[in-house]
């Protein structure tokens, strides 16, 4: 099956997004973090949001997910780790398995910049996003495991029971993770090396650790690593007023299209990509 459009993307952009593609009863699927948005979550107080004049950060995630609700909007808590180019419509993979959709509307937020030096240089030989793509080539062997986040502790575990070993370095508070054959690494990355795979990796007191494969598990993937052809300038996706990508059916909008990274500019964006992917399915 086809979609019309899939959204990549559950902050504030893409509720708009799909708020608009719900309305104008498009055929799409929405995919993101089941409590939306951290980012809206951490604000300690939100007052240039127009409407609500003094709002904290939990209020107004609450708001955006009793809207999602209202509209019966449905998230799939999936992280999207590669979408392909198939000459006229694309291929959308997230945890192995891939969906066909006519349209893209690409509303990740913005990557931190904090990926590691020789991590892109690795992806697919050596570095992966996709326990549940990838984690099968790594049975028996010795991994690092990189988490930012407890939503990821269920493939840390798939992980763990294919592997010999895990490093794992956990980026987020309350790790709860208990297996013999994990063990916990407090320290930093540096550099992500090898020679054709990535087979080391150096950490911020000088020492290395040999590995076989590195998972990385981030709420976000940096555009280019999603889809290469991408038209990216200073780490933001290049758009024009219609919210339009490089890319024939690849909208953006949000914090990844650039700055001010603003809830009242995600929202308006979303609603502009939105309208420009019924135009374009429309002309099709
Ligand atoms: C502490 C803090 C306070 C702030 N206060 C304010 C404020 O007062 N006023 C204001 O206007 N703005 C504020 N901001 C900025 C605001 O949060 C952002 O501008 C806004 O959230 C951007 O929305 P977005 O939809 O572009 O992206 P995000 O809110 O970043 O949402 C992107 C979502 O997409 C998901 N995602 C990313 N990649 C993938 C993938 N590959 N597959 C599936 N899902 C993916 C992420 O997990 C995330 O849930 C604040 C930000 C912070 C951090």
């Amino acid at each position: 099956m086809r979609y019309d459009c899939i959204i990549i993307g559950s902050g504030p952009a893409g509720l708009s997004a799909a708020i608009n593609l719900k309305t104008y009863q498009k055929n799409f699927l929405w995919f993101g973090n089941a409590q939306l948005s951290e980012k809206v979550q951490k604000a300690e107080k939100v007052v240039n949001y127009p409407g609500m004049p003094e709002i904290t950060g939990q209020e107004l995630a609450a708001a955006f997910v009793e809207h999602k609700e209202h509209q019966g909007l449905e998230i799939i808590d999936k992280i999207v780790s590669s979408i392909y180019d198939m000459g006229g419509y694309y291929n959308v993979m997230a945890e192995n398995q891939f969906y066909e959709t006519d349209t893209i509307v690409l509303a990740m937020g913005v990557v931190p910049a904090n990926q590691y030096q020789g991590e892109t240089e690795f992806v697919g030989r050596g570095v992966s996003y996709c326990a549940t793509c990838d984690g099968a080539l790594y049975k028996g062997k010795n991994i690092a495991v990189v988490s930012t986040s407890e939503r990821f502790e269920h493939e840390v575990e798939f992980l763990a029971d294919l592997a010999e070993k895990v490093y794992l370095f956990p980026y987020y508070k309350d790790c709860k993770m208990e297996r013999e054959n994990v063990e916990f690494i407090k320290k930093p990355i540096k550099e992500v090396k090898g020679g054709f795979r990535a087979e080391q990796l150096l950490l911020g007191d000088g020492t290395e650790l040999m590995v076989d494969g590195i998972f990385i598990m981030r709420n976000a993937i940096a555009p280019t690593t999603l889809l290469n052809k991408l038209e990216v300038v200073d780490g933001h996706i290049e758009v024009n007023r219609k919210m339009e990508t490089n890319l024939k059916g690849v909208f953006a909008a949000g914090d990844c299209t650039g700055k001010p990274y603003q809830y009242a500019k995600a929202v308006g964006e979303g609603n502009v990509a939105a309208h420009s992917v019924i135009e374009y399915l429309g002309e099709r």
